[in-house]
């Protein structure tokens, strides 16, 4: 694998990571194409109780891209630096997103689902309540099916099953039978709207080691006829770039695939998956 579409720098909120220090280590790693999607949640903190909630994960825009733009320029003949962003859906948020991704010439966007009930598991994890977790999983999955209706002006969908990483054993390992239903729903949208489904290598990253969504759900979008995928590793330092890009490949062409998109001004270009 010789591209990382997703990762992120100090312009996030999660993240102190200068850029530069990113692409000099995608360099090393011998990368030859990274995209940066720095994250952008409006309204984050609208439900949440957090001081500095409200601020938090909001992109200063025009800076980023400068930014990203001199990165470009310098580095340029050693690596391609693609300008992306990673936008959470919210039903409300329709317009302004539709508005947004016009406003600016990004190469790639993805859309995330990173709040359920106005919360981020991640930000919020011991919030959620314990007692019925499946059913917070089911309607997560319906949520991302009615947000991809609401606005689907993006080109990958980041980390499908993203609340799987936050639950307990049983409901995080969920099997897809379970959820079929929900899951088909967000896989034949994907595919009937054109937008490519990312495979997060972060996952493998969390306690339960495996990339977003898993192996049974990437079989699946298969099976429906789906081939567009992107990879990312959703990197927040140095180090987790690229991140199980070593085992992805494999089981990836395992479950039938045979390439990945890389967005360029929101056109896919395809590489081979090569082991
Ligand atoms: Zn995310
Ligand atoms: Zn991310």
């Amino acid at each position: 694998m010789i591209a990382d579409s997703h990762m992120h720098t100090s312009f996030s909120t999660d993240s102190e990571t200068p850029m530069e220090e990113m692409v000099q280590r995608a360099i090393s790693l011998g990368l030859t194409d990274i995209c940066f999607t720095d994250h952008y949640d409006k309204d984050f903190g609208l439900d949440f109780q957090q001081e500095g909630a409200k601020e938090a994960f909001q992109l200063d825009t025009e800076p980023y891209l400068r930014s990203i733009e001199r990165m470009k320029q310098k580095y340029e003949g050693k690596i391609e630096v693609r300008a992306g962003v990673e936008l959470g859906l919210q039903l409300h948020l329709k317009e302004w997103l539709s508005n947004y991704v016009n406003q600016y010439p990004f190469d790639f966007v993805i859309g995330s689902m990173h709040l359920l009930d106005g919360k981020d598991p991640a930000v919020s994890g011991g919030s959620f309540p314990r007692d019925n977790q499946k059913e917070l999983l089911r309607r997560y999955f319906a949520a991302t099916a009615e947000n991809l209706d609401n606005f689907h002006d993006f080109q990958s969908l980041g980390h499908m099953d993203y609340l799987s990483r936050y639950l307990d054993g049983e409901a995080g390992a969920y099997s897809y039978s379970e959820y079929s239903a929900e899951i088909d729903a967000i896989l034949k949208r994907l595919i009937y709207y054109g937008v490519a489904l990312e495979v997060n290598t972060g996952g493998y990253r969390s306690r339960r080691a495996l990339p977003n969504p898993k192996k049974e759900v990437l079989r699946r979008y298969r099976e429906l006829g789906g081939e567009l995928i992107t990879i990312g590793a959703d990197g927040h330092t140095p180090k987790q770039i690229a991140y199980g890009f070593d085992r992805i490949s494999e089981l990836l062409l395992r479950c039938g695939y045979t390439y990945y998109a890389v967005y360029r001004q929101k056109k896919p270009e395809f590489m081979n998956l090569v082991l």
